[in-house]
């Protein structure tokens, strides 16, 4: 191990050099570590991987006294101090899975002032113990990370951050940071008054990620999709394959590996040792394919990641944009594509129905899945969008699939007129509601057992819809779900109007829709069946 030096009081710079042995700062952080070395407070809104560590450990060290951390990221605060303690930095951390022997011996390092960083897991926080043991030490900065999640709004809310505001009280004259890589508007503005840092500077960060190119896609067939898509990608490149469901990771792994690629499955229902051997493999191989629910990639440090590919509808846009930052984050190009359908949006809908949680809960889920569905079905720049919702704007990009491809749109009132008139019958003459699979048999005419049952090949619209394929309809299905122009209900996804569909039906809401190109991620045509 180095030799443990104090740094108090040297040119941030020099210390960047010699700790961590970068040259210089990069963007906003010279600006941000003077800011608080200074003794300002910052709110600092970086994506991932845009260098945030720096920007509170170089302040920690220049100042004398304590850097405090707070992460939610237990599981990544033994490698984080690790890390530190190999440069040479004075570092140790405070959370529940630790011996009581270890921690005692933290908090006297901290008394005795021979800590530079001290990481806490924010539930410490909220009892007096460890902040009487805080005061009675002296602090250099308080760094809170991952400050949206004192956002009850947002993606990731934790009810510990809410109990942070108090450090300001507690701890006045010692610098406060906010940092996060994911941050909407609102959400900026709820950790400023949150964490009471309405005084604070505001460090905002460009979220563009120009060498990430972005792709979504119809889901017709995932698995073969997904192969041909990796196959595109040049030979031996590593990537990441999200899925939601453990099962779904087991099989697609089990697929993958099947066609020849070297996929491994990651989810938390594994043994911690086969997390950790497929976790090591994925860093120290070339090409390993993981196949992972959202569980895995937090403090992956893995930066020639060449691809991130969603089989399965993410459930906000943060999730979607933290998830694909996980690419290319060395700043060479990458890809990141997405299968989505009719499926997901209908599974999204129920499970935010059947989520414990009142109203308002249900209503927020149900906003950021909205905004999600409104990127997968955008005619527009896919990173235009991306980006304004974070609040930041910016001119279409060239290096997407809607910039590279243009979409064609069709009108699809008649279709949306179609489908609404047979839920009306069905609803009015019959009291009956039924998914998409059996509306879309209804409107091509089909000559089902379930149709010749019901008699519904008497109804009015019966074989209206015979011009357009199965596929066809459940892209219409899929879109007018988006828009709220239909709406799937309970447990089997059965589709009601809504009240935009009256707009719909008298024919003033024109309904352009996105005519979906299926295998346009291909490389070469064909593919395995
Ligand atoms: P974040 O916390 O914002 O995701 P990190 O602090 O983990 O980002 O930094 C991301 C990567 O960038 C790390 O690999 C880090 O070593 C590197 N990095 C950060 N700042 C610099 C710098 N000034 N010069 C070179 N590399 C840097
Ligand atoms: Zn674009």
């Amino acid at each position: 191990l180095p030799a443990v030096r104090d740094f108090t009081g040297r040119d941030p710079r020099e210390v960047l050099h010699e700790v961590y042995g970068y040259d210089a700062f990069r963007g906003d952080q010279a600006d941000i570590v003077q800011h608080v070395v200074d003794g300002g407070d910052a709110v600092v809104l970086m994506p991932t991987g845009g260098g945030k560590s720096v920007t509170y450990q170089v302040p920690a060290l220049v100042r004398p006294g304590t850097g405090l951390v707070v992460s939610p990221l237990i599981a990544l605060m033994h490698d984080q101090v690790e890390a530190l303690i190999a440069n040479g930095v004075r570092a140790g951390y405070l959370n529940s899975t630790q011996a009581p022997a270890e921690r005692q011996a933290v908090e006297q390092a901290y008394l005795a002032g021979e800590l530079d960083l001290l990481y806490v897991a924010p539930e410490r926080l909220n009892g007096a113990q460890t902040l009487g043991l805080l005061s009675r030490g002296r602090l250099s900065v308080i760094a809170i990370d991952e400050a949206h999640c004192v956002s009850q709004w947002g993606h990731d809310f934790r009810p510990d951050y809410l109990a942070l505001g108090d450090l300001a009280e507690r701890f006045p004259g010692v610098p406060r940071m906010a940092l996060t890589a994911t941050a909407t508007p609102e959400t900026a503005q709820e950790i400023v008054e949150r964490l009471r840092l309405r005084d604070a500077r505001g460090f905002v960060a460009s979220f563009d990620r120009p060498n990430i190119q972005y792709r979504i896609d119809a889901k017709v067939d995932p698995r073969r999709q997904l192969v041909q898509f990796i196959r595109s990608q040049p030979e031996g490149s590593a990537g990441i394959v999200y899925a939601l469901s453990r099962k779904t990771v087991e099989q697609t792994a089990a697929y993958l590996s099947s066609q020849g690629l070297n996929a491994l499955p990651y989810h938390a229902g594994l043994d911690s040792s086969v997390r950790a051997t497929h976790q090591s493999r994925f860093l120290r191989e070339d090409g390993v394919v993981m196949v992972a629910t959202i569980a895995f990639g937090m403090g992956i440090d893995k930066p020639d990641v060449r691809f991130v590919a969603h089989i399965d509808l993410p459930k906000s846009v943060e999730g979607y944009y933290q998830e694909t930052g996980r690419a290319g984050r060395d700043g060479d190009p990458s890809v990141v594509w997405m299968a989505y359908g009719l499926g997901d949006v209908v599974q999204q809908r129920r499970m935010i129905d059947q989520s414990p949680g009142d109203r308002s809960y249900k209503m927020r889920l149900g906003q950021h899945l909205d905004a999600m569905l409104a990127l997968c079905e955008t005619v527009g720049c896919r990173r235009q969008n991306l980006l304004d919702y974070f609040g930041q704007r910016s001119e279409p990009c060239g290096n997407c699939d809607t910039c590279l491809t243009p979409p064609d749109t069709w009108d699809g009132l008649v279709a949306a007129q179609k489908l609404l008139s047979t839920i009306v019958r069905l609803q009015r003459e019959r009291g009956q509601a039924f998914g998409a699979g059996h509306l879309i048999d209804i409107l091509r005419g089909a000559k089902t057992e379930r149709i010749s049952q019901q008699g519904h090949d008497r109804l009015s619209t019966y074989g209206l819809g015979a011009d357009l394929s199965d596929q066809d309809w459940r892209s219409v299905i899929r879109q007018l779900l988006a828009r709220g122009i239909v709406v799937a209900q309970g447990d089997y996804g059965t589709l009601a109007l809504s009240e935009a569909s009256a707009g719909v039906l008298r024919g003033e809401t024109p309904v352009p829709l996105r005519r979906d190109a299926l295998g346009r991620t291909g490389g070469g045509g064909g593919g395995g069946s």
